[in-house]
């Protein structure tokens, strides 16, 4: 099932994604809802990013090849970082690259969108609190990263926080490719059966942190094969069983 929030008529709605129509939903698509026989045309209606997130929970170095790459030891724990829900665009949004940084990247990533309220979560019923997946670009101000130590500043710029095209129910997390293309040129290539900490595992573990929320997004970290973007270029993630979202770059 392909959960999508759009907007048109007026406001942002939620629909069910059948082929290249969307049927309407009528209720609170945490709880109880039901589909209405109100169709629209995927093509015509602008699309919003799928959820409303109190926060979004982000996983430095979850993979083996992209440990490797940044030349880091594997960590004994995740290690978490937050950005914060202003920086949420949808697809086609523009991601605005901001003059404090030199340098922009893009980071493929699996996003987990949490269904119900989870504190203390055990790992063999954590994937009980997901409602399903989505694309994520974890947006990244690399040389702020370095300068700052801390992550607020480099993660937490207006629009770094793409997600989209909509929500995925019935994806299997343990073996899903993640990929980005920059300017339609593959540039990460990942899968999530590299991820050092699995799914069901950070759920449990940020939530015996702080409790999660129905909309919340943990993004599970990024596979090897990150780089810089320009203003003008087109990013695009995919990851497999889920679809491709797609942003363009735009200078402040
Ligand atoms: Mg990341």
């Amino acid at each position: 099932m392909k959960i999508v929030r759009f907007f048109s008529d007026g406001g942002p709605r939620y629909g069910l994604v059948k082929g290249e129509e969307i049927k309407e939903i009528q209720g609170n698509v945490f709880g109880e809802y039901r589909v209405t026989r109100k169709t629209y045309q995927l093509a015509t209606v602008k699309p919003l990013a799928p959820c409303l997130p109190s926060k979004i929970v982000a996983i430095g170095l979850n993979y083996r090849d992209h440990a490797e790459e940044v030349k880091k030891a594997l960590p004994e724990e995740p290690m978490i970082f937050m950005k914060p829900p202003t920086a949420v665009i949808g697809p086609e949004e523009a991601i605005i690259y901001p003059r404090m940084s030199k340098r922009v990247d893009y980071e493929a990533e699996l996003g987990v969108v949490i269904g119900r309220t989870a504190k203390n979560v055990p790992e063999e019923r954590a994937l009980d609190y997901v409602l399903g997946y989505t694309c994520f670009n974890d947006v990244t101000a690399r040389d702020l990263q370095a300068k700052d130590g801390q992550f607020a500043r480099s993660k937490g710029f207006d629009t770094f926080a793409p997600m989209g095209p909509w929500i995925a129910t019935g994806v299997d997390p343990r073996a899903v490719a993640v990929r980005s293309y920059l300017n339609g040129e593959l540039r990460q290539n990942g899968n999530t059966k590299n991820l050092i900490f699995s799914v069901p595992f950070l759920v449990s573990f940020i939530s015996r942190v702080m409790t999660l929320l129905p909309g919340d997004v943990i993004a599970t970290g990024t596979p090897a094969g990150i780089g810089p973007m320009q203003p003008g270029d087109v990013i695009e993630i995919e990851v497999e069983g889920i679809g491709r979202l797609r942003n363009t770059v735009i200078s402040e």
